[in-house]
């Protein structure tokens, strides 16, 4: 099918969500996409922040194959060896003891609000419930997530907003301590804001809440849905910052592109959720959890996050000489392969040149170029990228 007839048929049949596209993508390969028109582009998106591996990474093709071939779906009614071997692998990685399964990051949010909770109420006091969470922030689109999402935008129209929840500016340490109160069970943060601009936070921040999350019994839950996979040049963010949450939600990268997402926390905590009180029909299902574990081994066994933070650096330091010749950008900032470019202008017109122009790039609100590409890029392809961003700034 041509572009304009994927785009006919898609207009007709599918709600309007996502509003208009520019083109199809129909194929992939490492950091390179192609259009339904056979044109190639290179991929900064990434399925945004996604695609860690590359598109189509021959170890993550090889084991959804595989797996296809022996089982796709089961229910938890029974055990799942590759979940079993997921979980081993991350916990192997991770400070924590235990993993629970979904399939999104809204969803890996709605188990953490609900352990939190749970927890708090039967370990803390009976009064515990209400989360803070910051301005700004983004967990998810449920409606229990779109409440913990610090931006008015996304619950305009859907109120009301589900109870229990209270925000405060982001890097603002005194603003978080004045808003706990005796209901307070958790924080819920993002270690570096990505849907809200790629905010990062002060230095001492995350380390400053950990340490008013031990003195008030409080759950510090870390959303890094998105900063996971060695996005930030570590496997985890909380590597990245030297502090540890109690719960991290994750998603995104961690299935190389199949739909998957996880909360893990620590086995005091994971004893809350009991039979029954959490569930997910295709939460943590063969064939997701074989791609996931292919994606995660791939991820550790090329040193994809070292390779994101050299590249990341590299990437970094072409932005800010762009950023001397262009007065149109405001800042760069970021870490690893995760960079946001501020511009004084809409955003809108350099990412449609870039992409004419064979650069996929992405525009978070109006103003702000999001940087997330493979962790598979390497020097040349950020060369590639840069006189294309240069020639697109130019033209503003
Ligand atoms: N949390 C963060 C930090 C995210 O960036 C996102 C998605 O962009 C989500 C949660 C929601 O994830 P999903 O779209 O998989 O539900």
């Amino acid at each position: 099918m041509t572009t304009a007839e994927i785009k006919d048929m898609a207009s007709k049949y599918i709600i309007n969500t996502y509003g208009e596209r520019s083109i199809s993508i129909v194929r992939g390969e490492g950091a390179y996409v192609w259009d339904a028109e056979g044109k190639k582009y290179l991929d900064f998106v990434a399925g945004i922040a996604t695609n860690n591996v590359g598109h189509c990474h021959p170890r993550v093709v090889e084991a959804i194959v595989a797996q296809a071939r022996k089982l796709i779906h089961v229910s938890n009614l029974y055990y799942i060896e590759p979940q079993a071997r997921l979980a081993k692998r991350l916990v192997e990685v991770s400070f924590a003891d235990k993993c629970f399964f979904c399939n999104s990051g809204a969803e890996a949010n709605e188990a953490a609000i609900k352990l939190a909770r749970k927890y708090s109420k039967e370990n803390v006091a009976e009064s515990k419930f209400e989360i803070i969470t910051m301005l700004k922030s983004f967990h998810g689109r449920t409606m229990t997530t779109i409440t913990a999402t610090g931006q008015p935008k996304y619950h305009k129209g859907f109120e009301p907003m589900s109870p229990g929840f209270k925000y405060v500016p982001f890097s603002d340490l005194k603003a978080l301590e004045d808003a706990v109160t005796d209901n307070t069970c958790a924080i819920m943060v993002e270690p570096i804001q990505a849907e809200g601009g790629i905010n990062m936070p002060i230095e001492d921040y995350l380390a400053g809440i950990r340490s008013l999350c031990d003195r008030k019994n409080l759950v510090l839950i870390f959303d890094e849905v998105q900063t996971a996979m060695g996005r930030l040049g570590k496997l985890f963010g909380y590597e990245v910052f030297g502090v540890e949450p109690d719960i991290i939600t994750m998603a995104k990268a961690l299935g190389g592109g199949a739909p998957i997402g996880c909360m893990m926390t620590k086995d005091h905590i994971a004893e809350s959720l009991t039979p029954g009180s959490h569930a997910s029909t295709f939460g943590g299902n063969p064939l997701v959890c074989s791609a996931a574990l292919a994606s995660l081994n791939t991820i550790i066994d090329e040193k994809l996050p070292e390779n994101a933070q050299l590249v990341g650096a590299y990437l970094m330091e072409k932005l800010r000489s762009l950023k001397s010749k262009f007065s149109v950008i405001k800042e760069v900032r970021g870490r690893g392969l995760l960079i946001g470019m501020e511009l004084n202008v809409e955003g809108k017109e350099l990412v449609s040149k870039c992409m004419k122009a064979g650069l996929i790039l992405n525009c978070i609100g109006s103003s702000i170029i999001r940087f997330a590409p493979p962790l598979v890029i390497s020097q040349q392809h950020v060369d590639e990228a840069i006189p294309v961003i240069e020639s697109g700034l130019a033209d503003l």
